[in-house]
């Protein structure tokens, strides 16, 4: 590495931080990761204890070509490092009147579905480049002649009606289908009623590219990222929260000073800092005052945070053979349950319950005939006042799911039993308000308005994560991370 290259900071090493790192560290940059928690990987984690594991946060991988293509710009092979693992059954569906659906390759094929699947895809064939794959900022890229024909689809993402109108539309003859579909808006932390059309696009993403385990865990790419990294170079300080940012001299040029991080012990000077923190939780701590003020008034003020959500880790120490990998119970009153989120701050009364068994896929991640149950349910952002027993909380979903879903002595069987917070996502990770993703999609302009790379009054300074452009979930935080370090790189960010 030349002694002479510019230096960068990354704060925080989620899979954004890290990604980034490691391309940046790759292009030459001398590159230093400071990390608040014991461990990275951010909201991708791991849990264990008494013969079974846990990933925290992730339980399923979409898109994986973007980490094959990650790879690729490492000069690396993915399958030397990580075995990606498709799923036949991407995520079963259950009411309490008994239905069933099983989102298979099946499930794609009929008809009512493929219709919908085939509007869809013109969201994707018109958005994706432009809103996946580039900074927001560079969308004019893509005006050219090789997309006009694309531009057919442009009522379609132009909308006013929301995800839940349009899929009505489609479904109006099957309430479970509307539901199964709307349940996509929480992919990014949105309410299907509030969210727009364009955000459709979600499912035929997952149809596209399918879902996918990575044998060991998912945290498996944490690990690898983490490996990389350091191959590169890369120095990683974990246990460092930093505080503040201290301009110093000392920088690229006499015109740009560099940052010192305060709060780490570490008494470096760098030419860059690329922020994994929440933005939210970031613009007052690293922006100047006045920026940080407007932020508050401009956005924070007026958009709806994104859900939280509390989880439940539970060592099951019998098997349930109705399980499939991923599952969702469905609450009665979709509706309601968003009204309970989003207007009245508080957790749903009868929520939707998402449960995933990785030891269904992978035996080793719990004891002999034992599962590895992760539950999940959308909470509220946190609420000034708000207090909630979220013990008596957890009590209720196991309730639900032996009462509403057949689990029988589902109780009895716990062995081990840990939760998880919208407290915990904000004290562990910064994330304000517990919100998983920053903003929600609520509102025609949504796509428009999550906060850029680079915030306005702020020189080499960048946003890397789930908050930011293009959005939450593991692919899109690895495309962040891929941009930003294309932005620094001064190279055109894009996919073919
Ligand atoms: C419960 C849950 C389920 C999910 N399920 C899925 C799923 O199935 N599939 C999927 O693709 N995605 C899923 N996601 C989303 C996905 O986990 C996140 O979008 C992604 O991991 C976020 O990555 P990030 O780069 O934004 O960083 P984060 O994970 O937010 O990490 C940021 C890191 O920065 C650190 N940090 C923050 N501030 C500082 C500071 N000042 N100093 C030092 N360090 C700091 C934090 O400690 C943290 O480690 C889920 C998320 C959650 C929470």
């Amino acid at each position: 590495m030349d002694a002479s290259s510019p230096t960068v900071a990354v704060i925080g090493a989620g899979v954004g931080g890290l990604t980034c790192a490691a391309l940046l560290a790759h292009a030459g940059r001398r590159v230093t990761v400071f990390e608040k928690n014991p461990s990275v990987g951010g909201k991708l984690n791991w849990l264990e204890q008494d013969g079974y594991t846990w990933d925290t946060g992730p339980s399923l991988l979409t898109m994986p070509y973007v980490f094959e293509q990650l790879w690729q710009k490492l000069g690396r092979r993915l399958a030397d490092d990580l075995t990606f693992i498709p799923l036949p059954v991407t995520c079963r569906y259950r009411w309490t009147d008994g239905s069933v659906i099983d989102e298979d390759a099946a499930f794609w094929r009929r008809p009512d579905v493929a219709r919908f699947l085939h509007y869809a895809r013109g969201l994707y064939d018109l958005s994706a480049d432009a809103f996946l794959h580039h900074p927001l900022e560079d969308w004019w890229r893509q005006v050219n002649f090789r997309n006009l024909p694309k531009l057919r689809h442009l009522p379609k993402i132009a909308s006013f009606r929301t995800m839940d109108q349009v899929v009505r539309r489609f479904f109006g003859q099957d309430p479970h289908l509307i539901q199964l579909f709307d349940r996509f808006a929480t992919y990014n932390g949105s309410s299907p009623y509030r969210t727009p059309a364009a955000f459709n696009i979600i499912p035929y993403v997952e149809a596209k590219f399918g879902g996918w385990y990575v044998k060991g865990g998912l945290y498996e790419i944490a690990r690898a990222l983490e490996r990389i990294c350091r191959e590169l170079g890369v120095a990683i300080h974990t246990d460092r929260e930093v505080k503040c940012l201290k301009t110093a001299p000392g920088g690229e040029t006499p015109s740009h000073p560099g940052f010192r991080l305060e709060g780490t012990g570490d008494s470096g000077v760098y030419d860059q800092v690329v922020c994994n923190q929440d933005v939210l939780s970031a613009y007052p701590r690293f922006l100047p005052p006045a920026t940080a003020r407007r932020f508050q008034t401009t956005r924070l003020d007026k958009l709806d945070p994104a859900i939280s959500g509390f989880i439940l880790y539970l060592g099951v120490g019998r098997q349930y053979p109705q399980l499939s990998q991923h599952n969702i119970f469905f609450s009665d009153d979709y509706p309601a349950e968003f009204r309970q989120l989003f207007d009245e701050h508080r957790p749903a009364d009868e929520p939707t319950i998402y449960v995933a068994v990785h030891s269904k896929a992978d035996p080793d991640r719990a004891p002999p005939g034992c599962e590895n149950w992760f539950v999940l349910v959308n909470a509220p952002a946190i609420a000034p006042g708000g207090s909630i027993d979220w013990t008596i909380y957890g009590d209720r979903i196991i309730e639900r799911l032996e009462r509403r879903f057949g689990f029988d002595g589902l109780r009895a069987s716990i062995q081990v039993r840990k939760q998880f917070t919208p407290e915990d996502f904000q004290t562990r990770y910064l994330a304000r308000a517990g919100s998983l993703y920053g903003f929600a999609s609520h509102g025609v302009r949504a796509a428009f308005q999550r906060p850029r790379f680079r915030p306005p009054g702020m020189k080499n300074f960048y946003f890397v994560g789930g908050s930011t452009h293009p959005g939450g979930g593991l692919p899109l935080v690895c495309l962040s991370g891929q941009m930003v370090a294309d932005k620094i790189l001064g190279r055109h960010s894009g996919f073919t």
